[in-house]
C-alpha cells in the first residue's frame, strides 16, 4: 500500500508548507490513488477484504473523501454505496439515499486524521437506527489515537510530521519549502 501512495503520487516527501502555517517532511493526497481507475479498484479490494467479514448491507462515506472509495469498497462487496455530505455544516443523506433501521453499515474515509468526519456519519446512520458494524480507511494517520468505539480497519498507517516553522529540522537544513497545489492537503478528517 504504501508503494502505490508513493507510485501515485498520493505520498510525497520533501518540505511541505501546509495550510495551517505549520511544515511537514511528508504530503498525502488520496485523491491521486483513483486517478487511475485500475489502481482505484485494487484499493476497493483491499479493504473490501478486509470489511468482508462484517458483512454489511451499505458503504457510506462523508464527501469528499469518502465517495470513489465507498464506491469500489461497495462493489467489491456485491452492496449499495452512499455518500454524506455537508449541508449548513450538518453531516446528511441528500439525494434521496436511504438507510432503513436495523441495516449493518460500513463507513469508509480516504485518510483518518481526527476522525471527525467519520463520527459525523456515524451518528447520522445511529439516528436513523441502523448500525455502524465497522469503519474503514486507506490511510490511518491518527497514530492510533482515533477511537471509533467499533472495528476499525486500514490499509496502511502513516506517520507524517508537523513541525512548528521556527522548531522545523527541514528549515534548519535550508531545504526549499513547497506549498502544495490545494488545502486539501490539510483537511481534518
Ligand atoms: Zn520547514
Amino acid at each position: 500500500m504504501l508503494e502505490l501512495l508513493k507510485k501515485t503520487g498520493a505520498l510525497l516527501e520533501g518540505h511541505f508548507l501546509l495550510s495551517s502555517g505549520k511544515h511537514s517532511s511528508r504530503y498525502v493526497q488520496c485523491a491521486r490513488l483513483f486517478e487511475d481507475p485500475r489502481v482505484g479498484d485494487v484499493v476497493g479490494k483491499l479493504l473490501a477484504d478486509k470489511l468482508r467479514k462484517y458483512e454489511v448491507d451499505i458503504v457510506v462515506g462523508p464527501a469528499m473523501g469518502g465517495v470513489i472509495l465507498a464506491y469500489v469498497v461497495a462493489r467489491e462487496l456485491g452492496v449499495h454505496a452512499m455518500f454524506a455530505e455537508r449541508e449548513n455544516g450538518k453531516m446528511s443523506l441528500r439525494r434521496g439515499f436511504q438507510i432503513l433501521p436495523d441495516q449493518k453499515v460500513a463507513v469508509v474515509e480516504d485518510v483518518v486524521t481526527t476522525g471527525r468526519s467519520v463520527k459525523e456519519v456515524m451518528e447520522l446512520v445511529k439516528e436513523m437506527g441502523a448500525h455502524v458494524v465497522c469503519v474503514g480507511s486507506v490511510v490511518d494517520r491518527s497514530a492510533g489515537r482515533v477511537n471509533f468505539a467499533t472495528p476499525y480497519e486500514y490499509l496502511v498507517q502513516l506517520d507524517l510530521p508537523v513541525y512548528e516553522p521556527h522548531e522545523c529540522p527541514l528549515c534548519a537544513e535550508a531545504l526549499p519549502i513547497v506549498k502544495p497545489g490545494s488545502r486539501y492537503l490539510e483537511k481534518n478528517t
